[in-house]
């Protein structure tokens, strides 16, 4: 039994109206990793990172039958309705996982979205890397994704726990994986994405980051940090959808409808809790 499936489609969604949509309504930002048919055997649904394909294609359906058109984070935070109507979604993917290229893109095309990935630059070069057991995308394929509107964002170099490292080292992987990604693309890059949960409860990391982020020339960063956007949220503190294959449509249609949003408020209360119990540090 997962509990926060349970609540959300038996409790929460009940409660809520889809009277509450307007224009002006928070929207998701979705947070995808792999588009494969991984099995992710003793992985616990919460933590799992694939979507197989025809799950992920009927992700898009759904999108659509609702109404929903793919945008960019700088064209969400901007501007609460798209050109044309509509209400705003941003598919992002984190990792940089080369199924993005061969399994999510031609879906994408197939049902006119866009999307955002995040790079890892340590992991992408000229030839196949992999990470975490997974292969990434080549800089030739990045370059074909972003000539074709991809967008893409920086995910570190390392894909370090960044709150465990010295402000300068935190500042280098802001700042060189941004660097290596625009000389790769020959264009500005102004998205971030924070690797791992984020520790929002730790106010001096929240502090330090958010000020790393803004001097090392980013205008949006996502988090882990669950819940839906609004214009008026803080472009560098911008909450996501998690979604994988544990997403079937009815559980997608509550999380775009809001009705998840209540597990990032359980979640930040838990961090705080957590933190206060915790000894004091040094
Ligand atoms: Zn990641």
């Amino acid at each position: 039994m997962r509990l926060d499936r349970a609540l959300t489609l038996a409790v929460v969604s009940p409660l809520r109206s889809a009277s509450q949509r307007t224009a002006a309504a928070p929207a998701p930002v979705l947070m995808y990793h792999s588009v494969s048919e991984d099995p992710e055997t003793g992985v616990a649904p919460y933590y799992r990172l694939a979507t197989p394909p025809a799950l992920f294609e009927e992700h898009l359906q759904i999108l659509k039958s609702r109404g929903f058109v793919g945008v960019d984070l700088a064209t969400l935070m901007s501007r609460p309705t798209p050109s044309g109507g509509g209400r705003p979604v941003v598919i992002t993917f984190d990792d940089g996982f080369r199924d993005f290229h061969t399994h999510a893109w031609p879906l994408l095309q197939r049902h006119g979205f866009t999307a955002t990935m995040f790079l890892p630059t340590a992991f992408i070069h000229e030839s196949r890397q992999a990470f975490k057991d997974r292969e990434c995308m080549t800089w030739p394929e990045i370059r074909d994704l972003n000539r074709a509107g991809i967008t893409f964002g920086s995910h570190t170099v390392n894909h370090p726990k960044l709150a465990t490292l010295p402000e300068a080292e935190l500042r280098t992987e802001l700042v060189v994986s941004r660097q290596t990604i625009e000389r790769e693309l020959s264009r500005p890059i102004d998205t971030f994405a924070h690797p791992y949960a984020f520790p929002e409860a730790d106010r001096d990391y929240v502090r330090r980051y958010r000020r790393c982020v803004t001097e090392a020339g980013y205008r949006y960063a996502v988090t882990t940090t669950i819940g839906r956007t609004a214009t008026s949220d803080a472009p560098d503190l911008i909450k996501r959808l998690p979604v994988n294959g544990a997403d079937d449509a009815a559980f997608f249609s509550a999380k775009l409808e809001g009705h998840y949003d209540w597990m990032g408020r359980v979640q930040s209360a838990l961090r705080r809790v957590k933190r206060l119990l915790q000894p004091a540090r040094r």
